[in-house]
């Protein structure tokens, strides 16, 4: 600062950034710590902040109080910097100076802005991708999910319809209503795995949510805003992809009013009330790459008109109230012998109504906006047989590309593999059980296998599962029975 700027200054105020008087900069905007900053500054950053995607503290710029902070804006102009040539180097001069931003001011929050697209390499444009015909979504789907069938049948109808109505551009007054979906099935059936499926095929981005972590807004936790900052985060921040992307929310079923209570409890039925405008289609302000609004955090826009909500919950105790209904009238006169023709069906979901679920808890303006239902059927035996060896990337296949980089042959008798379904279906944690199953022994086998180059080829039987007796092992040359002593 020259002799004559500190005279012109005098006792006035001025501004931190720019260093001109109040007289000179016009009316200043005053912070804590008897700072201020001029109007043009103030825009300057705004201006920068909008084209800025992280912010960096900036190093070495005195701290001004918790209200306020600074950022680097030219950290990432930097980086392009090479890009930009000359015509960058003046773009760089005139960004040089540190910015700032004043959050301590009411109404001077952070300007609202898109944040700047970020395109994966060969990321498809938004809404480029052409939708398969629903027998294509649901051969798609056969591929890694088994069994199922009603449910990716439903659901395939359900997405390609979903897209059809988000490309249609007619203007009559038939508009295709949202087809968001209600998933019901016991844990660990694939409901979850179905949607990642389906979202990975179709190649649109996923957030996955459990209903549990949300909570109405102004409560600890994350309010039901925070899935749309995943879904962007998912969609590499790029508004146009999220806005054609899926939001799973999981065990919303834990949002059902209590039943049979006199106590008050609102907390899941105002979740719910809080996800309506979501569902339904709105304008949401969300943070960007952050889960939780506040001061410090940028926002941007999100419509949520064309993005596919998926809901699941296992529902337990929902069969009692189809089977209630089910068998009201049996109860009264001669079909009494009736009621207990239910009992033990395992296909009983399949006959849930809306008014089922209205029963169980959920709020009518909350099922009202999931039109289609469909349910997913418990694990059987066989299912999770298949599981474990059919889909593409089955777990079984996993183990046998592993040795066969060691050129090892591997393979399960089959009354082995029933055995290790067995097993999965006492945990009742349906097909999640049969990793852990099978990583408890396969540990051994991976461990021992490798020590001896002459291996050519393992079975494992049911025996050795028992820990009756040992896998059938190969050698690459003469066939031997037994692994006993290196197994114990
Ligand atoms: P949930 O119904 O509780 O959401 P998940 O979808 O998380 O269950 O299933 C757990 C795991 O079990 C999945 O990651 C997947 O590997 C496997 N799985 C479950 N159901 C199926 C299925 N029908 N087909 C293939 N794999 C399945």
């Amino acid at each position: 600062m020259n002799e004559e700027e500190k005279k012109d200054r005098g006792s006035e105020s001025y501004c931190i950034l720019c260093l001109r008087p109040e007289s000179k900069a016009g009316s200043l905007i005053r912070m804590s710590g008897e700072m201020a900053i001029c109007a043009d500054c103030m825009q300057k950053s705004f201006d920068m902040i909008g084209q800025t995607e992280g912010m960096a503290m900036f190093p070495g710029f005195p701290p001004m109080g918790d209200m306020s902070f600074y950022t680097a804006a030219q950290t990432s102009q930097a980086e392009e910097g090479e890009k930009i040539g000359e015509a960058g180097e003046e773009e760089k001069k005139k960004n040089s100076m540190p910015t700032f931003i004043n959050l301590g001011f009411p109404g001077m929050g952070m300007p609202q802005s898109r944040p700047r697209k970020k395109k994966k390499k060969n990321a498809p444009e938004a809404g480029s991708f052409q939708v398969p015909v629903p027998h294509r979504i649901k051969a798609m789907l056969d591929e890694f999910v088994i069994g199922q069938e009603r449910a990716k049948k439903a659901i395939a109808v359900a997405v390609y319809n979903h897209y059809k109505r988000v490309r249609d551009k007619s203007e009559d007054e038939v508009e295709i209503e949202k087809s968001n979906i209600l998933m019901l099935g016991p844990t660990g059936c694939g409901k979850t795995y179905l949607v990642k499926t389906l979202a990975r095929l179709l190649d649109v981005p996923l957030a996955i949510t459990d209903a549990t972590s949300l909570t109405e807004a102004g409560y600890i936790g994350d309010d039901v805003e925070s899935v749309l900052s995943k879904l962007l985060d998912e969609a590499d921040q790029d508004v146009e992809r999220a806005e054609q992307g899926i939001v799973f929310i999981d065990e919303i079923d834990k949002l059902a009013k209590k039943r049979n209570t006199n106590s008050r409890d609102v907390s899941g039925e105002s979740v719910q009330q809080g996800l309506l405008k979501l569902l339904e289609g709105a304008e949401v302000e969300v943070p960007v790459g952050a889960t939780s609004k506040n001061a410090m955090v940028p926002m941007t826009t999100i419509n949520t008109k064309n993005i596919l909500f998926i809901c699941g919950g296992a529902f337990s105790e929902l069969d009692k109230i189809i089977k209630e209904r089910l068998t009201k009238t049996s109860s009264i006169g001669f079909s009494a012998e009736l009621k207990d023709r239910y009992d033990g069906e395992s296909s009983l979901l399949h006959k849930v109504t809306p008014e089922d679920l209205r029963e169980f808890g959920m709020i009518p303006e909350f099922l009202g906006r999931l039109p289609v239902i469909c349910t997913l059927d418990g694990m059987s035996q066989e299912m999770l047989v298949d599981i474990m060896t059919k889909p593409k990337n089955a777990i079984i296949k996993q183990y046998q590309k592993l040795l066969a980089l060691d050129e090892v042959k591997l393979s399960f008798e089959p009354e082995a593999l029933t055995l290790i379904a067995e097993r999965a279906l006492e945990r009742k944690t349906g097909a999640r059980a049969l990793r852990a199953i099978l990583e408890d022994f396969m540990v051994d086998i991976m461990y021992e296998i490798p020590k001896d180059e002459n291996i050519g080829a393992v079975t494992i039987t049911k025996d050795y599962l028992e820990q009756k007796g040992a896998p059938y092992i190969e050698l690459r040359t003469v066939q031997i029975k037994g692994l006993e002593d290196r197994m114990e």
